[in-house]
């Protein structure tokens, strides 16, 4: 029998969502949202299963996975529900679901928690910048090691995990017995999504969003490769730094032009701002400009003396490594992807 869970929607305020007990199920959202069809009939769905309470059945759907925050069926929507904004915040609870720390979901609901997280992590930094007598070659050396082991510490011990449990969720929990060849035989929707996110052509006509969206999405990637693998900040070598620089600058052009975006509350995407949403684009642009800077004093032999530029870059990345990475709105990239593999395996 399913379980109700009465003070649901007000839990899910927490998140970001709006007054979803004001829908009358008219059904006008689902009417216009060009990416619902009829066997994933979202958002009055999601809005309805919020409304009744019925967590588990949110928890064991992907449906808020597939929406791409248009916003259409907010704007549609005659009582002001926002289901657009109710399936973002359903994404963001999800999260928390699928965190076996618990932390995701923390943060999610206080930022006292996330500064306090920010303001110990800075801490932690400073201190070991001071314990290294600010020896620029030795903090360049820890920051090139410390890439390299929150990658492989945060997927293996974090992210890992929370995708096995978001596939016990959504596909072993609800689906009879699927052959493992059927996992490999759609394996390449994971990575097509990933990185194009194609789907977010349905419904954006002028692709505007798309290539933002796009060329973030590669240069975050790319420059994660030069700075880890090549290692851009000890290398010689001009193409290696220079593709850095492109990288690094077109982070933080995209991530600007998202924070203008936002500020300016011009499109239905950035009308609603979870403390969350702020964090990940202004962290992500600070780390796109500290990384291009601490390159350009490099090479003008200027960071020797300047060795600050570089441990404010150091608080930045971990700060971004280890919160927003695992626990924050980064985490969406990677969940969404899944769910379009695992729709394609529970087909
Ligand atoms: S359009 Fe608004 S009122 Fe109608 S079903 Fe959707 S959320 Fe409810
Ligand atoms: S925001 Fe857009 S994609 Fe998402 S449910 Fe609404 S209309 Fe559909």
């Amino acid at each position: 029998m399913a379980r109700i869970n009465p003070g649901f929607t007000k839990a899910l305020k927490r998140f970001g969502a709006f007054d979803v007990n004001a829908c009358y199920n008219c059904g006008n959202c689902t009417a216009v949202c060009s990416l619902s069809d009829e066997n994933n009939s979202f958002p009055r769905k999601m809005v309805r299963l919020s409304v009744l309470g019925l967590e588990g059945e949110l928890k064991n759907s992907l449906e808020p996975w597939l929406c791409y925050y248009c916003g259409e069926c907010s704007t549609t929507c005659p009582r002001q529900a926002e289901p657009g904004e109710l399936m973002m915040s359903l994404r963001r609870w999800l999260t928390a679901q699928y965190d076996w720390t618990g932390l995701s979901g923390l943060f999610y609901r206080s930022l006292t928690a996330v500064i306090t997280a920010f303001i110990l992590l800075a801490t932690g930094v400073l201190w070991f910048a001071s314990a290294q007598n600010f020896n620029p070659d030795r903090l360049l050396h820890t920051g090139h090691y410390f890439e390299m082991l929150a990658i492989a510490g945060v997927f293996v011990f974090i992210l890992l995990p929370n995708i096995i449990r978001m596939w016990m969720l959504t596909v072993y929990s609800r689906h009879e017995k699927i052959p493992v060849k059927k996992y490999f035989k759609t394996f390449g929707e994971l990575f097509v999504h990933m990185f194009t996110q194609k789907r977010t052509l349905g419904c954006d006509k002028s692709k505007t969003r798309w290539t933002e969206h796009l060329i973030l999405v590669f240069s975050y990637l790319s420059l994660l490769f030069t700075t880890v693998f090549l290692d851009w900040f000890g290398t010689n070598s001009k193409s290696i730094i220079a593709l850095g620089y492109i990288e690094s600058a077109a982070i933080f052009i995209v991530t600007i032009l998202f924070i203008v975006a936002r500020m300016k509350k011009s499109t239905e995407v950035s009308k609603h701002s979870h403390p969350s949403d702020w964090m990940f684009v202004v962290w992500l642009s600070l780390l796109g400009a500290t990384a291009f800077v601490v390159r350009l004093f490099i090479d003008l032999d200027m960071l020797e003396n300047n060795i600050w530029i570089y441990i404010v870059h150091l608080i930045i990345l971990v700060q971004w490594a280890l919160i927003i990475v695992p626990f924050g709105k980064w985490t969406h990239f990677l969940y969404r992807s899944f769910a379009m593999w695992f729709l394609k395996v529970a087909e």
